[in-house]
């Protein structure tokens, strides 16, 4: 079983507009409301790989509601801690000239006891683990450490542990030694604090990561595939060129495949392939957080993955 956690979900609401400015009503017939957050994602891409899964988190309020319907709809299994506040909802407004604007909520504050109800029952379940994912920003009233603290408890169990955030929560959980963390050029670049330019800069701050506590790093770079660098083996992951519908998710496709293969135990190489094939079909897809199985073997075929040398000797290909 894999747990996910989602501590700021949403309701993403998306509205179609041909045009818009300030001042101004709009009609709108293309629009909609689905659940969203990281975490939410992930939960949902790795019920489609048919793996078990478990989704946890704060949720509350009509929009909490929506969230809860929605999984149940899809049968997905949820555990969720439900508080006094309201979830947020995440707003994007598209033209059809490719402007849009994007409103986020910065969503409820969590009280002390709904902090300790979580992490109470992520104690209680972590035996039925193999994986959790932590996902995302973390809400009002939550520390920063909450992360550190979940991976420590995780560590604790033998659980593996797969951290997607940004900025400080990310510096912060990167110090409880998660299993993995995923970051994007930019989350790296704020960690190390440098503009990374070339091959040589990005392995080195890769590295840095490393020695700050996180055990592997997958440096996701959209398009333009992925870098591993972990405790057996760095790797080059080289994806095919397709027609992106909708890359929004991909990271979170990504750190799907990567728990639904850890949960696999799989080796290195196919880890690799799933996780990015989990991301490319992702960006193939209008809808966030959707991939279709069909999309992700055949992608499987077509990623390459290739063993890089790293200060100067080639590095094994080993077990993830
Ligand atoms: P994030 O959403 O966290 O910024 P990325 O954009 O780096 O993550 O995407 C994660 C993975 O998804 C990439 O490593 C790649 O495998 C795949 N991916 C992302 N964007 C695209 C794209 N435009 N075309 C093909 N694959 C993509």
């Amino acid at each position: 079983m894999i747990g996910t956690i989602t501590l700021n979900p949403s309701v993403d609401r998306r509205y179609n507009l041909k045009t818009f400015e300030k001042n101004n009503i709009y009609r709108c017939n293309q629009y909609s409301a689905t659940a969203g957050g990281k975490g939410i994602n992930v939960t949902k891409v790795i019920d489609q790989l048919n793996e078990k899964v478990c989704a946890y988190g704060f949720l509350g309020g009509f929009s909490g509601d929506f969230i809860n319907q929605h999984l149940k709809k899809k049968q997905i299994q949820s555990d969720f801690t439900f508080i006094n506040g309201s979830t947020r909802s995440c707003i994007n407004i598209l033209s059809d000239d490719g402007d849009q604007v994007e409103i986020l909520e910065s969503g409820p504050v969590i009280g002390t006891d709904e902090i300790v109800n979580l992490m109470n029952k992520l104690s209680n379940k972590m035996d039925s683990f193999s994986v959790i994912t932590i996902s995302g920003s973390i809400p009002q009233g939550v520390n920063l450490d909450i992360y550190c603290k979940i991976i420590n408890m995780a560590n604790n169990r033998g659980v593996k542990t797969v951290l997607d955030t940004s900025k400080e929560t990310l510096l912060n959980g990167i110090s409880g030694r998660p299993y993995l963390v995923k970051p994007n050029k930019e989350e790296l670049e704020w960690l190390i604090g440098n503009t990374i330019n070339n091959e040589e800069q990005l392995l080195k701050a890769c590295r840095q990561v490393l020695k700050m506590g996180a055990r592997n790093i997958a440096l996701s770079l959209g398009s333009k595939g992925m870098y591993f660098i972990g405790e057996k083996g760095s790797y080059r992951v080289t994806i095919p060129r397709v027609e992106a519908k909708n890359p929004v998710g991909s990271g979170d496709s990504t750190v799907a495949g990567f728990g639904v293969s850890l949960a696999r135990e799989l080796d290195v190489i196919d880890t690799l392939k799933l996780a990015n094939a989990c991301g490319v079909a992702n960006a193939m897809e209008m809808e966030t957080g959707q991939i279709s199985l069909n999309n992700v073997k055949e992608l499987m075929k077509r990623i390459e993955v290739s063993s890089i040398y790293y200060g100067g000797r080639e590095i094994e290909s080993n077990n993830f």
